[in-house]
């Protein structure tokens, strides 16, 4: 088995040099995030993640978790100490509030140490990102009494948070939510239904589990508008905020799942003994909002799941290759001893691209998170709102996309292996299975693709877009003009890619008024059209900054690893942006089939 070491030059690169670490360094409250700091931070998780939750990972497929009788969870050996020491150290705050006892680091290093999280093992970090997710709803939209109260604990890490959407009948679609919230004299609610799937409902980490869930108050309006949002403790709180008395929410069974068996996924039941007692977060009927904030950093951390699993793949396939010998290497010497099949082009070229899309993805997760930082604490008002407006653009392209990637990063990874990687001792297949849900949790890829469309790209009649198009042509003329054939051959092909986002961008505005259904035909296509394409033009400026970093000699990092930087973005230009204009065609012609058949046909 690989082991897993954090690939920290390259995230430096990305957070310095595309993302903007130092930027971000000079806004109010972001003082403490000097290179010199987060360099530490980032070595810091590099050596917790490789001596402690990396080698949990196959523990943690192998045991997975479980219910007893009682209702009681226990999780994987060693995943309880290892949540212990987490906390101890600190990590669960690194990027929550200081009021609350959090140290206040920038998304953009959170996001950095999420994918480390996520790299070495992925159902273990589930649960602390559901928690951050909690922790923002209830500080964005929380009474000062629900913030003292939860807060604090959630930020140590003490308790948990969970995210309770999803009912039998209620998925992708929020409108169906039926679960009933009946007001108390105490101001209190009692909360009564079933939720199912929900991740970390029950565990044996921490003594309290503070439930955020969606119900309707019995006068509620119907659809999405009639929603609340509740705080849901297992264990109410005494007035002193000491643990009171068990809440009536239980845990009824837990699911048996493809992938991440560690992370325990629960139906939880809530009221059979007289009701969950819960408390309203903000107003009544504004809980679907709300929730969207938990949901946005959840998608976004997806996103960063796909950019974790994919490199943890791509490191495992690459230690496999160089010590797999096995034929000839075509074009080696006559006589030559058979050579590890890093040799063989095609094992190259499957390597390559498990890289360059891990890069790409990464290039963009982090430019994204650096947008919000600067979306929360840019001292300008016009900078914050621009910065907003991207980073939404983004945040279903990092979750679809990088999801999406992360499928094919993973079946590379089992392919590079052979026959070995469908044999689970190889623990390639683990890769597969745990990347496999990231597509559908937090809003299937479908629903992104949707949501960037409707929401985001339609709703401002295409401006975030515009901008980040007139950025990508500036990345363009930079590489036509440096004077370098293999710069050009890049700013060639992002070209195309450019036209092809643009074109398909102008065809959706047009056609989504009068037709939508011919549109979001193409939604999915769309998506996988503007990642490509967004991605592609982040490793195009990572191979500009490399090239003029080896000019001028100066080069931030070594000479080989720049040189790296030009060749993997050479290779996401020859094999993923040339798929842009076939994409392109897809979105604009390609509704005619998926819309001829009825539905009983199909
Ligand atoms: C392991 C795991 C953990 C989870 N954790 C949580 C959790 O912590 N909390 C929580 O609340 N939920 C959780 N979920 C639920 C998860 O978010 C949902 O499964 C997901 O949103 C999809 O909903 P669904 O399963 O009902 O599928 P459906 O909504 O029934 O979707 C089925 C298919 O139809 C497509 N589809 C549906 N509507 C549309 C549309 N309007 N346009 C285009 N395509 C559409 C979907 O893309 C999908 O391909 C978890 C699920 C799993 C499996």
């Amino acid at each position: 088995m690989s082991q897993y070491h954090a690939p920290l030059a390259e995230m430096r690169f990305v957070m310095n040099e595309l993302a903007g670490l130092g930027e971000l360094a000079k806004l109010t409250g972001f003082e403490d995030a000097t290179s010199d700091t987060v360099e530490a931070v980032l070595e810091e998780a590099a050596r917790f993640a490789t001596d402690v939750l990396d080698p949990l990972n196959r523990v943690g497929d192998r045991q997975g978790a479980s219910l007893d009788a009682s209702g009681q969870v226990t999780t994987p050996s060693g995943f309880r100490d290892a949540y212990r020491q987490f906390c101890e150290l600190g990590w669960n705050g690194l990027s929550k509030s200081p009021d609350f006892g959090g140290q206040g680091m920038p998304r953009l290093v959170a996001a950095a140490i999420d994918e480390i999280w996520n790299a070495a093992n992925m159902a273990f970090e589930l649960c602390p990102m559901l928690t951050a997710g909690a922790i923002e709803a209830i500080e964005l939209h929380g009474s000062e009494a629900l913030k003292r109260a939860y807060l604090p604990k959630m930020v140590a890490g003490e308790w948990t948070g969970t995210m309770n959407l999803t009912e039998p009948q209620a998925g992708s679609d929020l409108a169906a939510v039926n679960a009933k919230a009946v007001p108390q004299a105490d101001g209190s609610y009692r909360i009564f239904g079933n939720k199912i799937f929900i991740t970390y409902g029950e565990h044996d980490y921490t003594d309290n589990i503070v439930h955020l869930v969606l119900a309707r108050t019995p006068d509620a309006p119907p659809g999405t508008k009639g929603i609340s949002l509740f705080v849901v403790p297992k264990f109410r709180l005494n007035e002193d905020g000491s643990l009171g008395a068990r809440n009536d929410v239980h845990c009824v069974s837990l699911e048996h799942k493809l992938g991440i068996h560690a992370s325990p996924t629960a139906v939880l039941a809530f009221g059979d003994n007289g009701g969950a007692v819960g408390h309203l977060v903000g107003e009544q009927n504004h809980g679907v909002e709300y929730m969207f904030v938990m949901m946005n950093l959840a998608r976004f951390g997806v996103g960063m799941q796909g950019v974790g699993i994919g490199e943890r793949a791509y490191q495992h396939a690459r230690a496999y290759a160089r010590e797999r010998v096995q034929g000839r290497v075509v074009g080696s010497a006559k006589g030559a001893a058979p050579g590890s099949i890093a040799g063989h082009p095609d094992v190259r070229r499957m390597l390559m691209t498990m890289r360059a899309s891990t890069e790409a993805a990464r290039a963009l997760g982090y430019v994204t998170a650096a947008a919000l930082d600067h979306a929360d604490r840019h001292e300008s008002a016009e900078v914050r709102r621009r910065e907003l407006a991207f980073a939404e653009l983004m945040i279903p392209i990092v979750k679809g996309w990088s999801t999406e990637l992360a499928q094919k990063t993973t079946y590379l990874g089992i392919q590079v292996h052979g026959g070995l990687g469908f044999i689970e001792e190889s623990g390639a297949a683990q890769y597969l299975r745990d990347a496999r849900i990231t597509t559908i949790y937090e809003g299937t890829t479908g629903i992104q693709a949707n949501d960037l469309i409707g929401r985001k790209l339609v709703r401002d009649d295409g401006k975030a877009l515009a901008d980040v198009v007139t950025s990508m042509r500036g990345v363009h003329l930079a590489l036509s003009d440096a004077g370098s054939d293999e710069l050009a051959a890049i700013g060639a092909r992002l070209h195309a890619g450019i036209e092809a986002l643009e074109d398909a961008s102008r065809w959706i505005l047009a056609h989504y008024g009068n037709d939508p259904r011919i549109v979001l035909a193409g939604a999915g296509p769309f998506l996988e059209l503007a990642g490509i394409v967004l991605g592609g033009a982040q490793l195009a400026r990572a191979a500009l900054i490399a090239a003029r970093n080896l000019g001028s000699g100066n080069g931030n990092g070594d000479a080989a690893f720049l040189q790296a930087k030009i060749a993997t973005a050479r290779h996401f230009a020859d094999h993923c942006l040339t798929l842009a204009p076939a994409l392109r065609d897809t979105v604009v012609d390609g509704a005619a089939g998926v819309l001829a058949l009825a539905d009983d046909e199909l």
